[in-house]
């Protein structure tokens, strides 16, 4: 494989998992049983159970008409949005709280920014009955108070990170010391395709759903299982990592990746790492993140919460550094008109993270028959303040 993991745990020079060595008994656990566990019959027939009764899925693959006349080509929504909770995160929660149970855990952390990841992760513990602990920077809960709100009624334990800059970075260093405190009835809950190996891959194969049903949805509308594109915004990685999945080795199928300039790529508040990034290691992996000349993590900005992270899973890396997928990066401005334009043109509010992939059509030209299957991460009702606050509604 040329473009998905090895069996040594990198794509191409990225990824591993550079831990502390306290850690190292936790993620050796994880990275022997993971692929055992998911192969396991039951463990199939539980996940898509959930995935089926309670998530909601298959989640529609909807053509998009009048976006698609608009810019002269063909448009598919591969509808995240329409899951239970409301994006894609959840089809990972609820793999990664099976595989917990299956190796006999019954304490589950987390740690959050926006506290997106938060609610999926406290939405699967109840679900189970599962203890939930929820490391929040004590600056993300004062700005996120909805998702506090949601975690708690959830039954989840929200835990402010009271040191550094106290924002996610800072919750993330206290689930990795609460995991080494509780190496045996605990796991870690990652919420993207990032941290150490077995991460990325365990959460690509939890979100490859995404395009395991693309390919038989474009048969049935399409007569073909590939598109000519597939576009998906770009934070740490997860949702584009499902629906790039199934068609990594593919090439003829092409990949776009679509990351969050902020106020401009040189700005000095943005989050477009495939163009500020170089190699590091963020969150146990070798990947790219931005990082000043000595290498401390710079501080990322973008008007979305989701896509404010100052690095890129591993497989994404790759993709860049071998030219796999295009990376295009696309403003605040740009996509707030995006979204306010899907909302016009088609019904539906999307989140601010997947407005970035729907304001790529004024950096790139499609031909009027091109396939194009946008990953539509996630909805917009969490961000309607933000939106209010834009456009003065
Ligand atoms: C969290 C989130 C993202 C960004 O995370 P990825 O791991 O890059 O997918 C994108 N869209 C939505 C709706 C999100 O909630």
């Amino acid at each position: 494989m040329k473009y998905n993991i090895s069996n040594n745990g990198y794509y191409g020079d990225f990824g591993g998992a550079y831990i502390p060595e306290m850690l190292y008994p936790n993620v050796e656990e994880l990275r022997q049983n993971y692929l055992k566990i998911m192969a396991e019959p039951s463990f199939k027939e539980e996940f898509n159970q959930l995935l089926k009764d309670y998530v909601g899925r298959p989640s529609p693959l909807y053509f998009a008409r009048r976006l698609s006349k608009k810019y002269n080509t063909k448009i598919y929504l591969k509808r995240e949005d329409l899951n239970h909770t409301g994006a894609h995160k959840v089809n990972n929660t609820i793999g990664q709280i099976l595989m917990a149970q299956r190796l006999g855990k019954t304490r589950i952390i987390a740690e959050t920014g926006a506290g997106q990841h938060g609610v999926a992760t406290a939405t699967v513990c109840a679900l189970m009955g599962m203890e939930c602990i929820v490391y929040m920077g004590e600056i993300d809960i004062a700005r996120q108070a909805p998702n506090v709100a949601r975690m708690k009624m959830l039954g989840a334990k929200v835990v402010p990170a009271l040191s550094g800059s106290r924002t996610l970075k800072d919750a993330t260093n206290e689930a990795i010391r609460d995991w080494i405190n509780n190496p045996i009835n605990t796991h870690y809950i990652i919420g993207s395709v990032v941290g150490p190996h077995p991460y990325p891959d365990m959460v690509a194969r939890f979100q490859a759903v995404v395009s395991e049903e693309i390919q038989w949805q474009l048969k049935e509308k399409e007569g073909k299982t590939t598109p000519d594109y597939v576009v998906a915004c770009v934070g740490g990685g997860s949702n584009a990592a499902g629906a790039f999945y199934h068609y990594l080795e593919n090439t003829n199928v092409k990949l776009i990746a679509v990351e969050a300039a902020g106020k401009g790529i040189h700005s000095g508040e943005s989050a477009a790492t495939s163009v500020l990034g170089r190699e590091g290691i963020i969150h146990g992996s070798k990947t790219l993140l931005m990082q000043t000349k000595d290498g401390q993590i710079t501080e990322p900005y973008s008007i979305s919460a989701g896509l404010d992270y100052p690095g890129v899973g591993p497989m994404h890396a790759h993709l860049y550094k071998t030219g796999r997928a295009e990376f295009i990066s696309i403003t605040d401005d740009e996509a707030m008109t995006a979204g306010l334009e899907l909302s016009q043109l088609e019904g539906i509010i999307p989140a601010i993270e997947t407005s970035h992939a729907f304001a790529i059509f004024d950096h790139k030209k499609f031909k009027a028959d091109d396939v194009v299957v946008i990953n539509l991460s996630g909805r917009g009702d969490k961000d309607l303040q933000n939106y209010i606050d834009y456009f003065k509604l």
